[in-house]
């Protein structure tokens, strides 16, 4: 009696994994599809210096308009990973950067756009290819980018040291994304030539929390760590101003969350940088 009951079960069971896989593929294929389309489009979010509050660069998000529907960039980049074509991602990701970034940078020499690469780009040769076709093409001058990585995406690639040695000596910054999240060791990361820490969102979140008692002595210590590692700091997430004001008190340089802007189109991003122009400074009056 049990026994077709266990069946029964076994296969209702097995026919939703096989809908939920067939749902994750057609995901996926949609994805790779819209990628060319005006479905998927880029997103810029602003990177602010804490003691001047100018805008001093941009990280680059990807967005991906499926119908009604905004799909979460977690979903899409992770389904393109799984599938095996996130490097065809990262390519439109640069395409679509130097195609709104590059008017606006030749105006700003001092302003830079951070990309994100995936664990398989640090494993590829083709990334430092693509980068440096991408600054012949717009004639940018290599300052004006940084790219970004996770730790895990450290961890998972292989020739990974090669890559980020070569994108810096190309002249790109390399920044830790997300710092915190993963399970490197110290002497893990000290082992790469990085430019950059960007601090995650948890710890910016646990500052002067209650209850959770360790939140500022946490963030102070990863501070404390990107300073003897030598690496410039950026906050993610900043929400408050009581957590901006604790940042900059313990001399973090930049900072970016929806305290200074969301993600934003590149018109809105030229408007908001624009406004930080020497020229919108009162001028000196001359005799
Ligand atoms: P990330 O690189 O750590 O990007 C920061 C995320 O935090 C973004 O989420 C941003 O919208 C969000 N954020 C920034 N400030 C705040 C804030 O003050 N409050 C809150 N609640 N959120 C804030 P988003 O755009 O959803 O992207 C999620 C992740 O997806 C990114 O995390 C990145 O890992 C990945 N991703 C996004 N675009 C790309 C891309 O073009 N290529 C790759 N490889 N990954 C991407
Ligand atoms: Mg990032
Ligand atoms: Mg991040
Ligand atoms: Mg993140």
């Amino acid at each position: 009696f049990l026994l077709p009951i266990g069946a029964l079960f076994g296969v209702v069971l097995s026919a939703c994994l096989w809908l939920l896989s067939r749902l994750y593929v057609q995901k996926a294929a949609d994805f790779r599809y819209a990628l060319q389309s005006p479905q998927v489009f880029m997103q810029y979010q602003p990177i602010v210096d804490l003691r001047s509050g100018r805008c001093i660069g941009a990280e680059a998000l990807m967005r991906w308009q499926r119908g009604k529907r905004m799909v979460p960039p977690d979903h899409f980049i992770a389904a393109a990973e799984k599938a095996g074509f996130i490097e065809r991602v990262t390519e439109r990701v640069v395409q679509l950067v130097a195609r709104d970034a590059a008017v606006f940078l030749h105006e700003h020499p001092d302003f830079h756009i951070s990309i994100n690469l995936s664990a398989a780009d640090l494993s590829s040769g083709r990334t430092v290819s693509m980068l440096a076709n991408m600054l012949e093409r717009t004639g940018l001058p290599p300052q004006s980018f940084w790219v970004e990585a996770t730790e895990r995406g450290f961890l998972e690639s292989t020739d990974v040291m090669q890559v980020i040695d070569d994108i810096r000596t190309v002249g790109l910054r390399v920044a830790i994304d997300d710092f915190g999240t993963g399970y490197s060791s110290l002497a893990f990361l000290s082992s790469f030539r990085l430019d950059v820490l960007k601090i995650d969102k948890r710890f910016v979140d646990a500052i002067g929390v209650a209850g959770i008692g360790t939140g500022d002595k946490v963030v102070t210590m990863v501070i404390d760590l990107a300073r003897t590692l030598g690496l410039e700091v950026v906050a993610e997430g900043v929400e408050t101003e009581a957590q901006a004001h604790f940042l900059r008190e313990r001399g973090v340089q930049y900072a970016q969350g929806w305290l200074f802007g969301r993600p934003q189109s590149v018109d809105a991003l030229r408007k908001l940088v624009a406004a930080w122009l020497p020229s919108q400074a009162p001028l000196a009056t001359s005799t």
